[in-house]
């Protein structure tokens, strides 16, 4: 199965990881950082969605800092990949 992300290659596009197991690692990322690789991560032997969830993408940071903050309510903190 093919699934189609509508996802330009030069698109700036945000994740965040919401992790309930280890919530240090809570944080925004790019689509490109290589932990995020659009939503897939980086752990190829986690059963997805086990430890935690990424949420997006976002068109833009601020789109995705206003959510976590405003309807998730975890502080918004980024991953070095955003600063
Ligand atoms: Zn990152």
């Amino acid at each position: 199965m093919k699934i189609e992300l509508n996802i330009q290659p030069n698109e700036d596009l945000y994740y965040y990881y919401m992790n309930w197991t280890a919530r240090q690692d809570n944080k925004i990322h790019k689509a490109t950082c290589r932990f995020c690789n659009y939503g897939t991560g980086s752990h190829q032997n986690v059963n997805r969605g086990e430890n935690g969830v990424w949420v997006g993408p976002f068109s833009s940071l601020e789109l995705c800092v206003e959510h976590v903050q405003n309807t998730l309510n975890f502080p918004p903190n980024l991953h070095a990949c955003c600063e």
